[in-house]
């Protein structure tokens, strides 16, 4: 399927004025899910909530069972911030599920659409947390809303839940309600989900996010990227495969497909950017997956030049892959500002005409004088590279050379991913060399297609790549494409 026009899902965007949206695609959430008996389960999910904390930076939280209760903690604000040790001393159970939250407005700060979502279905209780973005919620809520059922929040999370609660009643079980759920909603979905007694977890048929599981000793983990293993000692086994749900329990891990796999749709841009460098995607490390991509560009892109940076944090293993390839000195021209976050820019006009210096400072004695290489993940309505491009010059660059490591950002995405509308993305309407011009650069150049594809080390095919090349894999109701979701989409 090919959109010859798209227009924006994202209909809460008044709260959230263009020009003061990050000018960059932003992830929509990370989910963690423990089953550990005799394990302190609340502290292995804060851990690797800590871990995807990349992933969504508005809202934590935090669900643990025993058997017989089922407790939540939330709260808006990073992981350090939404958990005291008093919060983890009283999560006692021997199973847990966590979210890390982002959101594409204002209302990410509405703690009622923080998760994990909560249910009760008679005397049973499940909480939910979910990556990605359904395209169908506006049927389904509809659906639900007349049959009487209400909505708390404004999310497409809740719906699942919803239905999860409505099909469970009526199979007597929730992993047929969840597969039944699993039939009607469509998009991206990576979950999580308890119940007091039992972890499930459930992925989209196109997979289009990710979700991995893997092993603690005896006990079983999942999360959206190993790195949510690697920092509790968990080991990778295998990812949740495209339509398949999984239950854990006093009986083990049981595997059915619950809905046919359709096309694998892994979102490319987790390569690219989205993913932390030390996870692995299908079977694919992402530092080095970066490195390559880099290495493509100095060999597709060469220019003379003094030094290769790259721009912190996604930007570097490519500037080192590149700085390798072309024999250029990689040199750190570029200090992050890590700990400031959106959510406390906003308010304030004056801060925010700072712009890009709240983010990233440049060491001027390193690049006085220089002819740059400048390595960046993506472009997305081009104000972020033009600033970069003069807070370079301004500190002394004789020249700067923009080499991006993704395709030029055409289209917008739909499956969970905070990407601009179409006539905001800079490449849907401008050439290459109009981009350059608009941001100043001496020189500028994108990845091409083929050699994205190629740094995965995967099957073209088995990527969705949809913002880049307007190939959907999971078709968009008209509805969507004609901007009438009426909520945001949330991961
Ligand atoms: S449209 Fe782009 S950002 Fe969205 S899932 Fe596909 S590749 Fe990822």
């Amino acid at each position: 399927m090919h959109l010859d026009s798209c227009v924006p899902t994202h209909q809460c965007a008044d709260e959230w004025l263009a020009d003061e949206r990050p000018d960059r695609p932003e992830e929509a959430c990370g989910v963690f899910g423990v089953y550990a008996p005799g394990e302190d389960v609340a502290r292995l999910t804060y851990f690797g909530l800590h871990a995807l904390q990349h992933r969504g930076q508005e809202s934590a939280g935090i669900a643990v069972a025993d058997g017989h209760t089922l407790t939540v903690v939330k709260s808006l604000g990073l992981v350090s911030q939404a958990f005291k040790e008093s919060d983890l001393v009283t999560l006692q159970g021997h199973l847990a599920i966590g979210h890390t939250r982002y959101s594409t407005t204002g209302s990410g700060n509405a703690w009622e659409n923080a998760q994990p979502m909560v249910s009760s279905i008679g005397a049973t209780t499940i909480a939910l947390a979910h990556n990605g973005n359904l395209v169908n919620t506006i049927e389904l809520r509809d659906a639900l809303k007349h049959r009487g059922i209400r909505f708390r929040s404004t999310t497409d999370s809740e719906v699942i839940t919803t239905l999860v609660d409505h099909f469970t009643q009526e199979h007597s079980s929730i992993r047929g309600g969840i597969r039944e759920t699993m039939k009607y909603i469509r998009g991206a979905y990576s979950v999580v989900l308890m119940s007091e007694e039992a972890l499930y977890a459930f992925r989209d048929p196109y997979g289009v996010r990710p979700l991995a599981l893997g092993k603690l000793g005896e006990a079983w983990v999942v999360a959206s990227e190993t790195c949510g293993f690697d920092i509790i000692g968990a080991q990778y086994v295998r990812d949740v495969a495209p339509g398949e749900m999984i239950k854990i329990g006093p009986a083990g891990l049981e595997s059915e497909q619950a809905v046919p796999a359709e096309k694998p749709s892994l979102c490319v841009f987790e390569f690219i950017y989205f993913a932390r460098p030390d996870s692995v995607l299908n079977d694919c490390g992402l530092y080095e997956a970066r490195m390559r991509m880099g290495a493509a560009m100095a060999r597709s892109a060469a220019v003379d030049a003094d030094m290769v940076i790259g721009v912190p944090d996604s930007g570097v293993p490519a500037a080192v892959g590149y700085a390798k390839e072309s024999g250029i000195p990689y040199g750190e021209g570029l200090v992050k500002n890590r700990y400031v976050g959106r959510t406390f820019i906003s308010p304030s006009q004056s801060l925010r005409q700072q712009g890009i210096r709240l983010k990233l400072n440049p060491l001027r004695h390193v690049i006085a004088g220089k002819r740059l290489i400048v390595v960046d993940d993506s472009i997305v309505r081009g104000n972020t590279s033009r600033q970069l491009v003069a807070l370079l010059r301004d500190a002394g660059a004789a020249e700067v050379h923009m080499r991006i490591t993704s395709p030029p950002v055409k289209w917008p995405c739909f499956y969970g991913i905070d990407t601009d509308t179409r006539e905001q993305l800079i490449a849907a309407s401008k050439s290459v060399e109009e981009v350059r011009d608009f941001i100043g650069a001496d020189s500028l150049a994108y990845l091409s297609v083929p050699d994205m594809f190629a740094a995965t080390r995967g099957d073209a095919a088995e990527y969705c790549a949809a913002c880049f090349t307007g190939e959907y894999p999971v078709e968009i109701p008209e509805s969507v494409k004609r901007g009438k979701l009426g909520l945001e989409p949330v991961g």
